[in-house]
């Protein structure tokens, strides 16, 4: 399992609901996290490691000890979200890139967990920031998708460079030949 880098064709997937916990999805989960701390991440979803299911890991403090921080959250949902604020944003599929990204200040999510019972979390600012960019993901929306037109000028040239070095890696081989890049 690897984190996929931008403009991998697996970020724009719609993933699907999953029906079922099973031990696969339970180490799936597992191996999530570990990439996640690995890439010193707050969040990841599985489409960042071209899975086509609905779900996102989270540890809003980004600490691997503060497991109260941490979460596995599966078919996960925004069901309220108020005010608006803009903060800088980054994602692991897109190294060294951060842009000001409007999102709702606070929102209300539900998801289950893998104890199988549905749960609800209210939150604000930065973690409400995480709930909102990682859901997105599930749907194949992008932060990139959500810059105003001044970010997205200022991060031109660093996606052009994602998008040479996926063509790189094509050609290499160290990204499947087949994997075509929807740009
Ligand atoms: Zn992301």
């Amino acid at each position: 399992m690897k984190i996929v880098k931008y403009p991998h064709p697996a970020l724009r997937a719609k993933c699907r609901p999953l029906t079922s916990l099973d031990e696969g999805v339970r180490t799936t989960a597992a191996q999530m996290l570990e990439l996640m701390y690995k890439a010193e991440g707050l969040g990841l979803a599985a489409p960042q490691v071209a899975l086509d299911y609905q779900m996102i890991v989270i540890n809003f403090v980004g600490d691997p000890n503060e497991k109260d921080a941490e979460l596995v959250a599966i078919n996960p949902v925004i069901v309220e979200g108020q005010g608006a604020v803009k903060d800088r944003e980054g994602c692991l599929s897109f190294p060294d890139l951060y842009q000001d990204i409007r999102r709702f200040k606070t929102v209300k999510a539900q998801y289950y967990g893998l104890d199988g019972q549905l749960h609800e979390m209210t939150c604000s600012d930065l973690a409400a920031r995480i709930w909102q960019h990682e859901i997105d993901h599930l749907n194949g929306t992008l932060f990139i998708d959500k810059m105003g037109p001044l970010a997205r000028m200022s991060s031109k040239k660093a996606l052009e460079e994602l998008v040479a070095q996926f063509e790189d890696g094509l050609k290499k081989g160290t990204i499947p030949a087949g994997t075509a890049a929807k740009l």
